[in-house]
């Protein structure tokens, strides 16, 4: 068969790799700059390909197509490739056709790295032979090809899920469902969460499907859980679960953890403690290996990590947290004393959510941008200080005016980085070279 590829990442050079490994003959297009080293690959395998172009009438020959999450489905591209009736799928759903391995797929809106990281953490320390893919380091694809691990811990988006058919995890993970990349789903929230339950469409009674059940929204949806699974549930407060948080513990059948000495903090962490916990005990993980491995567990930077303690303040990278629903949950986690770094490039964000912490929580805000006018209109009357200043040197310097001993010095954006940074990770990887440059010099 012939396989067309489009969208040369990471996940499209995998997959590849990998169908030509299969025997398939296989051509990759890309309508942007393929990457130097991606080409070198490619050439290395004799695997034709295009860069900067889509040449439709190439496309059209194949039987079937991988793509790339990065391509909407309303591009008049994918409009014409479902005319002519060829599959499309996603790299997902291609290489799990070509691995034995036990898999684990983790989806939701937010917290999907941090409970792929542990729940990874929690196999790879138990000595189970695992590999890390998906939205995360290295091609899926290109492992299956390459390793012959037991077992994989993958991180899926809702634009894989879309793309995925007879893709059938052995443990499939929904953390939560809020609004995110409506854009691409015809701006109905609806169609969305259709996307997100296609983790779980394919289980049967060996299928653990674990998912925040105080979650409305999927609460509201749970039928589309298909009803032979097993159905793991995590819970606030008393009620049935496989794993139900209260203030001080996260609760399971075979054990507790304790929240305060956890690796990771905050409500919603405790969300992905329990996921990853149960996630790693269906794989078989005892529950003595996850007391033993969970202390160790350091989270991907940016979410969250503590970089810098200077007379008593602490200060803490967030700046992962790009959208509203990251940073109520950031406030969420810390008591009080609070001066919160926020700003950037505005995503239409609504802030009256965040009204009722800010009030209780944040002394100081400091608006890090180049247009803060809707930031300072909206909590100027909410906060006892505020300042606006597009230099992160001086937002800085700033917090640690206004800190006292005890006060937490939050970077917590809810908005896009590209005014002032090339990314998240760069702004992040800034503010904590500054914390430390400006602690350490005085
Ligand atoms: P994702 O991979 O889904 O973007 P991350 O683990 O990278 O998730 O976290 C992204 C942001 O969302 C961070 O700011 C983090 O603090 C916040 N976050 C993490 N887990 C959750 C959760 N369960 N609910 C809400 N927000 C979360």
């Amino acid at each position: 068969g012939h396989i067309v590829i489009l969208g040369g990442g990471e996940s499209g050079v995998g997959a590849a790799l990998l169908a030509q490994s299969k025997g398939f003959s296989v051509f990759l297009s890309d309508q942007g700059k393929l990457k130097e080293h991606y080409q070198d690959q490619l050439r290395r395998q004799a695997i034709p390909f295009e860069s900067e172009k889509h040449t439709v009438s190439e496309i059209l020959k194949a039987d079937e197509i991988i793509i790339s999450p990065g391509i909407p489905e309303k591009s008049e591209l994918v409009q014409t490739i479902k005319k002519q009736g060829i599959p499309l799928v996603s790299e997902i759903e291609f290489a799990a056709r070509y691995t034995k391995a036990k898999l684990i797929a983790i989806t939701g809106s937010n917290g999907k790295t941090t409970t792929t990281l542990l729940t990874y953490h929690l196999l790879k320390e138990a000595g189970f032979n695992v590999g890390l893919a998906g939205n995360i380091g290295q091609s899926f694809a290109k492992q299956v090809m390459d390793n012959s691990f037991d077992y994989f811990v993958l991180e899926i988006s809702s634009f894989q899920l879309d793309r995925c058919f007879d893709f059938k995890p052995d443990v499939a993970v929904l953390i939560n469902i809020t609004p995110d990349h409506l854009d691409r789903y015809d701006y109905k929230f609806e169609n969305y969460i259709h996307s997100k339950f296609r983790i779980f469409q394919n289980a049967n009674t060996q299928t653990a499907c674990i998912y925040w059940g105080d979650d409305e929204v999927i609460q509201q949806y749970q039928d589309l859980i298909p009803q032979a699974a097993q159905l793991k549930t995590i819970h606030f407060g008393q009620q049935a679960g496989a794993a139900n948080i209260t203030d001080d513990a996260i609760q399971f059948a075979f054990g507790q953890i304790e929240r305060a000495t956890a690796p990771i903090q905050g409500p919603h962490n405790a969300i992905n403690m329990a996921a990853a916990v149960l996630a790693a005990t269906e794989a078989g993980v005892s529950w003595s290996d996850i007391q033993a491995n969970l202390g160790s567990f350091q989270n991907a930077p940016h979410r969250l990590e503590p970089c810098g303690n200077w007379h008593g303040i602490q200060f803490i990278n967030d700046s992962k947290a790009t959208n509203v629903d990251a940073v109520f949950y950031a406030l969420n986690s810390f008591q009080k004393n609070l001066i919160l770094i926020i700003g950037g490039v505005d995503k239409g964000n609504e802030y009256d959510v965040l009204n009722d912490l800010v009030k209780s929580k944040v002394k100081g805000m400091i608006c890090l941008g180049t247009d803060n006018a809707k930031l300072m209109a909206h909590f100027g009357d909410r906060v006892p200080q505020i300042l606006s200043t597009d230099s992160l040197e001086t937002a800085v310097s700033t917090s640690m005016q206004w800190g006292e001993s005890g006060d937490i010095v939050l970077l917590s954006p809810a908005c896009a980085s590209f005014d002032l940074f090339k990314n998240y990770e760069d702004r992040g990887d800034q503010f904590k070279a500054t914390v430390n440059r400006l602690t350490h010099g005085s």
